[in-house]
C-alpha cells in the first residue's frame, strides 16, 4: 500500500532516522520541504544565495531516496519577509524573495524539484509587509505557471475569505488552482472544493477521518519539522501511516487511500507514485 506524507522536513533532530521510522510504520512516499534560511549555515544576501540552500536540500532529498521515495519542494517561506526585512528592509526582502522564487522555478524546470512553497505570514504584520507578501505570493504563482508546477501555501489560519482572496490572485495570474495547495489545512474538504484550492490536511486528532467523511479530494501531512528544540513537532514522522491505518480500521476502503496518497499527488505534481 502506498502511504504518502505531503509535507515534512528533515533538520537537526532525527534526520534520516525520521524517514526510517516513517517507513517502518508503512510510509512509502514523502515530500520534503526546504526550511527557513535561518536553519542553514549559508549567508543569504540575495535571491541567488537561496541556490545554495536549494542545492543542499536537493542533495539531502537524494540521500533520503535511499530510504523511501522522496520528492523535493523548494520553499521561500513567507516569514523571510520579516527575517530578511529586519536586515535589509522589507522592500529589498521582497525583491530577494522574488528572485529566490525564480531560482526555485529554474530547479523545478530542470526536474530537481516538484513544487514551490510560498504564501503569506501567519502572524499579524504591518500593512506594507502584508502588501509586499501578497506581491511575493503573486510572483510565486507566476513562476509556477511558467514551469507548470504546484505551489504549497503557508498562510494565515484558514478562513473562507482569506483563501478566496488567494485564489483570486492565482486566477489573475492564470495558474490552475488545483495546483494551489494549502499546507497545514484543517479538514474542510468540502469548503476547499468550493474555493478550488487543494487541501493538504494536517493529520492531527480526528482530522483524517473527518476529511474522509467529506470525500477524497485531499492529501495528508505531518509538517514534521525535525527540530531538536521542538522534537515531535508539529506531528511525529510516523503519524501519517498511523492515521491511514486508523482510517482503514474505521471502515474506509483502500481505494480512498489510493486516491489521497497516489492519484491526487500524481495528478497535482505531475509525477509517478509507484510502490
Ligand atoms: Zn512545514
Amino acid at each position: 500500500m502506498i502511504i504518502t506524507d505531503n509535507h515534512m522536513h528533515l533538520y537537526n533532530n532525527l534526520r534520516f532516522e525520521a524517514l526510517k521510522q516513517f517507513k517502518k510504520e508503512g510510509g512509502t512516499h514523502v515530500f520534503l520541504v526546504s526550511l527557513l534560511t535561518t536553519c542553514y549555515d549559508f549567508p543569504v544576501r540575495s535571491g541567488k544565495d537561496f541556490g545554495q540552500i536549494f542545492d543542499f536540500h536537493i542533495d539531502m532529498v537524494g540521500k533520503a531516496n535511499e530510504i523511501v521515495k522522496a520528492f523535493s519542494i523548494l520553499s521561500v517561506h513567507p516569514a523571510e519577509i520579516t527575517i530578511l526585512g529586519g536586515k535589509v528592509g522589507f522592500q529589498k526582502a521582497a525583491e530577494i524573495m522574488k528572485k529566490a522564487l525564480d531560482v526555485a522555478g529554474k530547479y523545478v524546470a530542470e526536474g530537481k524539484a516538484v513544487a514551490l512553497k510560498s504564501g503569506r505570514p501567519h502572524y499579524s504584520v504591518p500593512e506594507e509587509v502584508w502588501d509586499l507578501s501578497n506581491r511575493v505570493l503573486r510572483h510565486a504563482f507566476e513562476v509556477a505557471k511558467d514551469v507548470n508546477c504546484p505551489v504549497q501555501l503557508h498562510t494565515e489560519s484558514f478562513t473562507l475569505d482569506g483563501m478566496k482572496e488567494i485564489i483570486k490572485i492565482a486566477e489573475k495570474v492564470g495558474i490552475n488552482t488545483e495546483k494551489v495547495i494549502k499546507h497545514f489545512a484543517p479538514p474542510e474538504v468540502s469548503k476547499f472544493e468550493e474555493i478550488g484550492m487543494f487541501p493538504s490536511i494536517i493529520a492531527s486528532g480526528k482530522n483524517v477521518v473527518t476529511a474522509a467523511e467529506q470525500g477524497s479530494r485531499f492529501m495528508v501531512e505531518t509538517d514534521y519539522i525535525d527540530d531538536k528544540k521542538r522534537p515531535g513537532s508539529v506531528l511525529g514522522p510516523k503519524t501519517v501511516p498511523k492515521k491511514i491505518k486508523e482510517l482503514l480500521n474505521a471502515g474506509f476502503k483502500e481505494e480512498l487511500v489510493y486516491k489521497i496518497c497516489k492519484e491526487n499527488p500524481e495528478k497535482i505534481y505531475d509525477i509517478e507514485i509507484i510502490e
